[in-house]
């Protein structure tokens, strides 16, 4: 049976002892629900104003100094009408401003996380501590690359608890900043006053959050500091949440105990997200970005999944930049536009110069830039004069530069037969040995083309 009650009830059999039998039972004989236990305080329900009123008028002193005995401590009874406590039980409605007052970002939600393969065991484990937060996972360890997700699921954590308790005390810290506090406490000349707002900062904390751990690598005095703190806090039941770029053993420099204590919880840790996750991910970032999300293909979607497989805040932005490019230039959501949006943050490797769709693109980019023709156009039927140039110029460079089957040319360039990429080849050829201005074009071009 849950204490409170417990003691509520040998409370009842002591005043029982007390009070004409009639008058007791007419009372108490119905109240046996604690609704919650707070602050010294045990909630007991009541079942209308009357009786609360008379338990208040006539009986509260009796009954508290009744359980003070009982217990030993300075526990005492509130009467709480059922209807409020169902109220109260609902979690709070949080405004917006106060989502904004706290010291965590405010998308970085349990419900603006995606969950795959690679991060499924860590969201769990933090659900499973913002909703018992003095379980047994103290601390939560939570370790993984850079951009995978690590401070966004520890600031969920904080935001799930707030909202379902708004008077937790929860502090968000980095090592960085926890280093910072530490030193400003102690190396000023108001040192007292300082240090004891820094120790009311942090152990006067419901749930400590503390990201990248691993920026107390070798900084001694701050992990003797810190590991007060845990062993304080910890000590107390208050829960912990720690997030590190690696594992607690791999940390360098740190004091054995320390590590040892970021062991005692759970520890956890967050991979490389899958395609199929980073495709969530582009999905559900997609509608924070434009109003008709489905207006952009798949294609683009898979392109930059693709592209930018190791970390989400980079995969993130490219999707950013991408649309802003395209929305801001108003041209169309196209997979050849992400090649030129994303110009410089497309990855360069060596490698990928010789495959064929990344070569094929990143000249026609260049061509697209230097002539400023849409890419489209290079690809398109159009006979203009000054789109025809420069597509020839395009196919000319791509022969020149990496010599791939004409056939595969003319796919690229709106299936045209071969004999037209032969033709092409021929004419600028002969253009550059005698028109110095296709001569001029084609050695920027190079030049440009080598370099990017
Ligand atoms: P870390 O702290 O591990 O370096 P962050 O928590 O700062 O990474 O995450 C980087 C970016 O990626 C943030 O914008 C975050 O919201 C986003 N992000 C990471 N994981 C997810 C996920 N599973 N679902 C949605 N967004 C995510
Ligand atoms: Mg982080």
């Amino acid at each position: 049976m849950n204490e409170s009650l417990k003691l509520w009830e040998q409370t009842l059999n002591v005043l029982k002892e007390e009070l004409d039998e009639a008058d007791f039972t007419v009372l108490f004989s119905e109240i046996n629900e604690v609704f919650k236990t707070e602050n010294s305080y045990i909630y007991i329900i009541v079942p209308n104003a009357l009786t609360k009123f008379r338990i208040e008028k006539f009986y509260i002193n009796r009954l508290n100094d009744i359980v003070g005995k009982i217990s030993r401590s300075l526990i005492k009874f509130k009467f709480i009408l059922k209807e409020d406590a169902i109220e109260i039980e609902k979690p709070p409605i949080t405004t917006k401003d106060e989502v904004n007052k706290r010291p965590l970002k405010a998308e970085y939600t349990f419900n603006n996380f995606e969950t795959g393969e690679s991060n499924r065991f860590a969201f769990l484990s933090a659900m499973k501590v913002a909703e018992t937060p003095d379980s047994l996972y103290n601390p939560l360890y939570i370790f993984g690359d850079v951009g995978l997700g690590k401070t966004h699921l520890m600031m969920a954590i904080g935001h799930y608890i707030l909202d379902n308790k708004i008077d937790t005390n929860v502090v968000y810290t980095s090592a960085q900043e926890f280093t910072e506090d530490y030193f400003l406490a102690t190396s000023t000349k108001k040192g007292k006053e300082n240090i004891e707002s820094f120790y009311r900062k942090y152990r006067d904390a419901d749930i400590l959050l503390v990201d990248d751990i691993q920026f107390l690598e070798g900084k001694h005095s701050t992990q003797e500091e810190f590991f007060k703190v845990f062993e304080y806090l910890h000590g107390i039941n208050k829960q912990i949440v720690i997030t590190s770029d690696r594992s607690a053993n791999e940390l360098k420099n740190m004091m054995t105990r320390l590590k040892s204590r970021f062991n005692w919880g759970l520890s956890v840790d967050i991979k490389v997200p899958d395609k199929n996750l980073r495709m969530n991910i582009l999905k559900r970032k997609l509608g924070f970005l434009i109003e008709n999300p489905k207006g952009v293909p798949n294609d683009v979607l898979e392109l930059i999944a693709d592209t930018f497989t190791s970390n989400i805040r980079d995969l993130e932005g490219a999707l950013r930049r991408y649309i802003t490019y395209c929305v801001s230039l108003n041209i169309p959501f196209s997979t050849d536009n992400v090649y030129v949006a994303l110009d410089r943050l497309l990855p360069e490797k060596e490698d990928d110069k010789h495959q064929n769709h990344s070569y094929f693109e990143n000249i026609k980019k260049e061509v697209s830039l230097y002539f400023q023709i849409p890419i489209q156009d290079l690809e398109s039927s159009s006979r203009k004069q000054q789109i025809t140039y420069a597509r020839q110029m395009a196919i000319y460079l791509i022969k020149t530069l990496y010599n791939p089957p004409l056939k595969q040319i003319g796919e690229k360039f709106g299936n045209r037969d071969h004999a037209t990429v032969s033709h092409a080849y021929d004419k600028i050829n002969n253009l550059i040995k005698n028109n110095p201005l296709v001569k001029c074009d084609y050695d920027i071009l190079i030049k440009k083309i080598n370099k990017s």
